[in-house]
């Protein structure tokens, strides 16, 4: 079966009931690359926090402040934005296993990765011990034995090479005084040392210049395996001529309207949206 399989998938705000995702069908094989692009607005990001939120629950115990979150935070957009949607239709299957029964924490545990658009701070944990932190909470799970930190340093120092950053960045506290760009590389650094069956990268190109864009990229594409999948936001063709996409999809209002290789990229590039015929 796809490692994720969306069908027919609608949402809304839901405090106010406006629609957001409007039937979104989308499948992703192992091994696949999948690009989404559309104009602003357009529900790409929504379509990314479904897998993160669980719906119609108040996130209210995800205040940040015990240990547990503070390992998935990444996997828990609401510290932030509180998106309060509400899945009203259709199905999201990750390995088989329906997605919006899941705990956010589970999500990430199953092999699922998020980056954010905008990554969020986390004052008063390092770097360093969120990762070691994020990292031992899947060893446990495998049945493995915790990493100490001598040992986890030596997993993440050259990963932390390989994506150009100060080691200094390790001892900071999660994107905290970050620039942009700074983020979106943490944000690959997680993914690196955390690794992914899936890896939803929301707009990871933006904020980055030239150089920080080909680092940024060649990690991902140094983790890509026949096994491992990748799904990226992006408005820039830049990214896609570093990360090849399987696919390219266009979305707009809440849906997916046409799906294509990466030349639908190089059109939207050369003539805007509008060049894009919708059959
Ligand atoms: P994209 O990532 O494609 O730019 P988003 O998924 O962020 O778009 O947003 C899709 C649409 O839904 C936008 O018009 C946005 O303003 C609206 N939207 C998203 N979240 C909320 C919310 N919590 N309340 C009201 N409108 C929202
Ligand atoms: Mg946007
Ligand atoms: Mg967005």
């Amino acid at each position: 079966s796809p490692l994720l399989e969306v069908r027919g998938l609608t949402a809304s705000v839901k405090e106010t009931g406006q629609q957001i995702l409007a039937g979104v069908d989308l499948t992703i094989r192992e091994g696949e690359i999948h690009a989404i692009m559309g104009k602003n607005g357009s529900g790409k990001s929504t379509l990314t926090k479904f897998y993160l939120c669980k719906t119609n629950r108040d996130h209210a115990h995800c205040s940040g402040t015990c240990m547990f979150n503070q390992v998935f935070v990444f996997d828990l957009q609401v510290l932030v934005g509180h998106p309060h949607y509400k899945v009203t239709g259709g199905t999201i299957l990750f390995k088989g296993e329906d997605l919006v029964d899941m705990e956010p924490e589970e999500r990430s545990l199953a092999g699922l990765f998020m980056s954010f658009q905008a990554p969020i701070e986390i004052p008063g944990v390092s770097n360093f011990d969120f990762l070691l932190m994020a990292v031992n909470a899947r060893r446990e799970k495998s049945g493995l034995p915790a990493l100490g930190p001598l040992e986890f340093y030596s997993v993440v120092s050259p990963k932390v090479d390989a994506l150009k950053m100060d080691p200094k960045f390790l001892d900071r506290n999660v994107n905290e005084g970050f620039s942009g760009g700074e983020r979106k590389r943490n944000e690959i650094l997680q993914l690196s040392v955390i690794g992914a069956d899936l890896a939803l990268l929301d707009e990871i190109d933006s904020g980055l210049d030239v150089d920080a864009l080909e680092d940024v990229a060649n990690a991902v594409n140094g983790l890509l395996t026949p096994q491992n999948s990748v799904l990226m936001i992006t408005h820039y063709q830049r990214l896609l001529d570093l990360i090849k996409p399987s696919y390219v999809h266009i979305m707009e209002n809440g849906k997916i309207i046409k799906t294509g290789d990466s030349s639908i990229a190089t059109q939207i590039n050369e003539g805007g949206f509008k060049s894009i015929a919708l059959v």
